[in-house]
């Protein structure tokens, strides 16, 4: 069986074709700036160079339609005909409370996904508009939904009600959902099968640390917390998000300001975090450079990062009355050694220990704490597309 991974944004679409038989990329690739002036895709053949195609593509069902076109080119294609692609598995942000699992989508699933839009406005207007491109491209082809926010929907709800007025959950569904769920999912399997111990008798905290992040605390193979909420931007500091800050500074600052909402809004999602703290730069390894270079803003972005982090481990360790393993993900988790050897030390006294020649690894599965540790630390590279490959798999088996 061939499944064809999509993630579509609004101006871009990502997908990976995976032979089932062989857990195998076949192909992988980019289009970009859809509906935009200098639209390109760049397409990558397993064991082959990229190569980019620069062509107008007006809206997603073109962008598939050169996708499909690039799959079976006789140069760098990798199947023979569209027919080869046995079924669809799309990247959802927002199930809201409707979806605690993949579904193969009907017309049903599409309105239901339509109604989160106003929960994930930026991501699921655009998701939605890849499935109905596939759907006109590829007719009859069967298509999986797999939403960011379905692992997370064993929250209890102590962990996932804020302290608002209950009406505020009744009427607008103002409540934590949580996000990069199928990360959270894959990298907490994968921990348990690399211990050898079923997933059922865990406590894991999975720490997503890469643009965006995110940390989860999964007891027995479920999500009973998570660090992000109602949207992406809750939680721990990030790139350019600020994480949780105290909500009075919102209209603190609109007033000062003299910004409106949407302005506040937009200054905490993109030019806050570690962008904002430093001034110098997102990119954890930009940052990285300049605190050794003395620069002490970026050095303080680091340091809240770390300490963030170190405060979830501590919070959810509580939440589950202890922990088994830890595990770092993502782009920052999987790359930044002295990022995890800062966020695990100190923390001895849980059982939390960092070998530092077993942590000098980047990008594969690895453990890192010390011979004997109580507490297991593992780099577990994420893998988002596999994981929704498998459940198309499945729910079409
Ligand atoms: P997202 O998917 O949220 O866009 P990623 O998981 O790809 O993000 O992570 C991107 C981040 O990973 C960037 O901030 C980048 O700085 C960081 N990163 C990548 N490689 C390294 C490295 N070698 N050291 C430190 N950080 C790294």
């Amino acid at each position: 069986m061939k499944v064809l991974v999509i993630n579509a944004g609004s101006s871009s679409l990502k997908y990976q074709l995976i032979d089932m038989d062989t857990q195998a990329v076949l192909a992988k690739g980019l289009c970009e700036r859809i509906g935009l002036e200098g639209s390109c895709l760049k397409h990558t053949p397993s064991g082959k160079d990229a190569v980019t195609i620069t062509e107008a593509m007006g809206d997603h069902s073109d962008a598939i339609k050169l996708v499909i076109d690039a799959l079976i080119d006789a140069e760098h294609g990798v199947i023979s005909d569209m027919k080869e692609i046995d079924a669809v598995g799309h990247r959802v942000v927002h199930g809201g409370e409707f979806f605690n699992g993949s579904v193969v989508i009907t017309d049903d699933v599409k309105k239901k996904i339509e109604e989160c839009n106003v929960l994930a406005p930026l991501h699921n207007p655009a998701n939605l508009i890849g499935i109905e491109a596939c759907q006109k491209t590829m007719p009859g082809v069967p298509m999986v939904a797999v939403f960011d926010t379905a692992f997370h929907q064993t929250m209890p709800a102590e962990a996932f009600m804020y302290g608002l007025p209950y009406e505020m959950y009744e009427k607008h569904k103002i409540r934590k959902y949580g996000f990069h769920g199928t990360s959270h999912y894959y990298v907490a399997n994968r921990c348990a099968a690399l211990m050898n111990k079923p997933i059922e008798e865990l406590k894991i905290i999975t720490c997503h640390l890469g643009n965006g992040s995110s940390i989860t605390a999964v007891k027995n193979g479920k999500s009973v917390d998570t660090s992000m909420g109602f949207t992406p931007l809750a939680g721990m500091l990030m790139g350019t998000r600020s994480g949780v800050i105290d909500p009075a500074i919102i209209p603190f600052i609109a007033e000062k300001e003299g910004m409106s909402v949407d302005e506040v809004n937009n200054m905490l999602n993109k030019k806050s975090g570690v962008q904002g703290i430093s001034g110098v730069s997102s990119d954890f390894r930009d940052l990285e450079a300049a605190s050794k270079e003395g620069n002490k803003r970026a050095a303080l972005a680091l340091a809240m990062f770390e300490y963030q982090v170190k405060r979830y481990i501590g919070f959810y360790a509580a939440a589950m009355g202890g922990v088994d393993a830890v595990v770092f993900t993502a782009g920052v988790g999987e790359n930044s050694i002295d990022l995890r050897g800062r966020i695990l030390s100190g923390l001895e006294f849980m059982g939390i220990t960092c070998d530092a020649e077993k942590n000098n690894v980047r990008g594969k599965d690895a453990e890192i704490s010390k011979d004997g540790a109580k507490v297991k630390c593992f780099v577990i590279p994420t893998n988002e597309e596999l994981t929704i490959a498998l459940d198309t798999q499945k729910l079409l088996a």
